[in-house]
C-alpha cells in the first residue's frame, strides 16, 4: 500500500484569535513554516466583525489603548502598522462614566495627566490619594519591562526571558491598595472602572496587573477603523505573503508517538496527519487540557486548570439609530447603577455594570450611527438553555433575551436621552452565543487573573507545546498579543527575535 508522506511544519498554532494570528505571523516572518488551525469556519476569534442589514458590528474588540505605545510597537514588529488606524473619541477624548443613582456623567480627558488633574479637582478631599494612585500606576507600567518593547534589546543582552517581571505590587490586591490609602467607594470605582476591561474585581486582581491594563486606557483610548476586521485582513494579507497554511473547521484530535514528553506527530480532525517541531495553543486553558493526552498530564495539573475561575461574560446588544442624531458622541461610556465596582462585578448582584460604545460605521448606503452595549453576565444566568440545540426557536430563551434587551435600551436612553425612541436593535447575544462561537466558556476575558495565581502560560506538560492567549498573561487584545511575543522569543531565541524588534521606530 502506498504511504502518504506526512506534511511537516515547524510550528502548528491552534486558535486564530489575536494571540494565534500574532504568533503565526511572528514565526512565519523569521522563516518558519507555520500551520494555523481554527475550529470555526473562519479565522479571527473575538476579533471578528459580523453584519446585520449591511451594518458591521464588533464581537470582542471595540476599543484599545496602546497607540503610540506598546500596541504601535507590536504592530511595527508585525509589519501591519499601516493597516491599523485609530479613531479617537469625541472631545474631551477619553471614556465616560455615568452614575445612575445621581444621573451624573463624568467625561474623562484623553491623556492621563489631564485626567489625574481633573479628578483631583473634582474630589478635593481625596486629591492627594488620587495623585498617589496615578504615580503608582505609572511606576508599575514603567517598571514592567514587557510594556515597552524598546526595553527588549537591553533585556535580551542579559539573556533574560521576557516576562511581566515581579513587583511588590504583584502580591497585593487592588482593593488592599485602596484600603491602605483609605479611598472612598466612589473614587475607587472611578479609578478602577477599567476593571471591566480585564474582568477580575478589585478584591481579586493584583494592583500591578490592574495598572498594566489601566495605564494605557487612562493614557489614550481609541477605536480602530474597521474594528477587529482590520487586524484579520492585515493578517490574512501577511499569511499569503509568508505562506502560512490556514485550516478552518480543524483542530488537533490526537497527539501521536509521544516520547520523552514530546509529540512531533499530530492527527488532525480533518483526517490528516502532520509532523511538527512545536505546537502553540492559543485557546482557553480548558480547551488546552482536552488536547493534551492524559498520559502526560497528572491529576494536579488537570485539577488546577479545572479550578481556574472564568471572568464574567456579556449580554451584548447591537443597534442603530433610526435617524441621524445631531449630538451623537463617539465614545465609550461605563454605566454604573451604583458607585461600587466590586459589587457590580460580583456574581448574583442585581446591580448593573454596562459598557456602551457609540460609533459611526460605513455601510454600502452611507454612514450609520451604531450603539453596542455590553452588560456583565455569568453562565449560570443562562444555564437552563445551555444544552438546547436550536435556541433561536426557543420561545422562553427569546423572551428572556427580549426582556434583557428592553432593560438595556432603557439604560442607554437614561444615559443619552437624545436616543430615546430612536434605536433599532439588530442583534443580541448572551454568554451562550459567545461560548458557541469561541469555545471560551463564554468568558469575556478567559480566566480571572487572581493574585498569586499560576497561569497556564509557556511550556506545557508536552514539552514542545506552549500556551498563549488572553488567559495566560493579561486579557484584552494587547495582553493576548504580548503573550505571543514572549513565547515567540522563547521558541526562536534572541538572535531571530532581534531581527524583528529592530523594526520599532
Ligand atoms: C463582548 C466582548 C468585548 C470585548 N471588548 C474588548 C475590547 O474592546 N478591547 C479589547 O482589547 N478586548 C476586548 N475583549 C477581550 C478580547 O476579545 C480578548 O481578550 C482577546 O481577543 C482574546 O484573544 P485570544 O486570541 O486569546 O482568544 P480568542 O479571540 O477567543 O480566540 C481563540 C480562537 O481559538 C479558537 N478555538 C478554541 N478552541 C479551539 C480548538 N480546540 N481548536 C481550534 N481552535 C479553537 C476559537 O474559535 C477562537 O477563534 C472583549 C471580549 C468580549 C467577549
Amino acid at each position: 500500500m502506498e504511504t502518504v508522506a506526512k506534511k511537516h511544519f515547524d510550528t502548528v498554532v491552534v486558535g486564530s484569535g489575536i494571540s494565534g494570528m500574532t504568533m503565526a505571523l511572528l514565526l512565519a516572518q523569521v522563516g518558519q513554516k507555520v500551520l494555523l488551525l481554527e475550529q470555526d469556519h473562519k479565522i479571527g476569534g473575538s476579533m471578528q466583525r459580523f453584519k446585520r442589514q449591511g451594518v458591521p458590528f464588533d464581537t470582542g474588540f471595540h476599543f484599545t489603548a496602546g497607540f503610540g505605545d506598546i500596541l504601535t510597537q507590536m504592530l511595527q514588529v508585525m509589519d501591519i502598522e499601516a493597516a491599523i488606524e485609530p479613531i479617537y473619541f469625541s472631545p474631551p477624548g477619553g471614556a465616560r462614566i455615568f452614575f445612575k443613582d445621581r444621573q451624573e456623567m463624568l467625561c474623562f480627558p484623553r491623556k492621563r495627566n489631564q485626567l489625574a488633574a481633573m479628578l483631583a479637582e473634582r474630589y478635593p478631599e481625596e486629591s492627594k490619594l488620587i495623585k498617589q494612585f496615578f504615580k503608582d500606576e505609572e511606576y508599575i507600567f514603567k517598571n514592567t519591562p514587557t510594556m515597552n518593547l524598546k526595553n527588549f534589546e537591553a533585556l535580551l543582552c542579559e539573556g533574560a526571558v521576557l516576562n511581566l517581571g515581579v513587583l511588590d505590587e504583584d502580591f497585593i490586591t487592588l482593593e488592599d491598595y485602596f484600603n491602605k490609602l483609605g479611598m472612598s467607594a466612589e473614587v475607587r470605582t472611578v479609578l478602577s472602572m477599567f476593571a471591566m476591561c480585564h474582568g477580575t474585581p478589585p478584591s481579586e486582581i493584583s494592583f500591578s496587573n490592574h495598572c498594566r491594563v489601566s495605564y494605557g486606557l487612562h493614557n489614550g483610548i481609541a477605536q480602530v477603523k474597521n474594528g477587529g476586521d482590520a487586524f484579520i485582513q492585515a493578517f490574512s494579507a501577511k499569511a499569503s505573503e509568508f505562506n502560512i497554511e490556514i485550516r478552518c473547521n480543524c483542530t488537533i484530535s490526537e497527539c501521536l508517538a509521544i516520547k520523552k514528553r514530546t509529540s512531533n506527530s499530530l492527527k488532525l480532525s480533518d483526517g490528516t496527519e502532520i509532523s511538527c517541531n512545536e505546537a502553540v495553543l492559543a485557546i482557553h486553558p480548558r480547551e488546552i487540557v482536552k488536547i493534551l493526552p492524559e498520559s502526560v498530564t497528572n491529576k494536579i495539573f488537570r485539577e488546577r486548570v479545572t479550578e481556574f475561575e472564568d471572568t464574567f461574560g456579556f449580554f451584548s446588544l447591537h443597534a442603530v439609530t433610526t435617524e441621524p442624531i445631531e449630538d451623537f458622541p463617539i465614545t465609550l461610556t461605563a454605566y454604573f447603577s451604583v458607585p461600587d465596582i466590586d459589587r457590580i462585578m460580583s456574581e448574583n448582584c442585581p446591580d448593573s455594570g454596562m459598557a456602551i460604545m457609540t460609533t459611526v460605521e460605513a455601510t454600502a448606503n452611507g454612514k450609520v450611527q451604531v450603539v453596542n452595549a455590553f452588560d456583565a453576565m455569568w453562565m449560570h444566568d443562562c444555564e437552563q438553555w445551555k444544552n438546547i440545540k436550536n435556541r433561536r426557536q426557543n420561545i422562553e430563551y427569546q423572551a428572556y433575551k427580549k426582556a434583557y434587551a428592553d432593560k438595556i435600551i432603557t439604560n442607554i436612553e437614561t444615559v443619552y436621552p437624545q436616543l430615546s425612541g430612536k434605536l433599532k436593535v439588530l442583534e443580541t447575544a448572551t454568554i451562550l452565543t459567545f461560548n458557541d462561537y469561541l469555545h471560551s466558556g463564554g468568558a469575556a476575558y478567559g480566566v480571572k487573573q487572581l493574585v498569586g495565581q499560576f497561569n497556564l502560560f509557556g511550556k506545557l506538560p508536552l514539552r514542545n507545546f506552549y500556551a498563549v492567549g488572553q488567559s495566560s498573561l493579561l486579557p484584552g487584545a494587547i495582553g493576548a498579543m504580548l503573550s505571543s511575543f514572549i513565547i515567540f522569543n522563547k521558541i526562536v531565541g534572541n538572535e531571530k527575535f532581534k531581527t524583528l524588534i529592530k523594526r520599532i521606530t
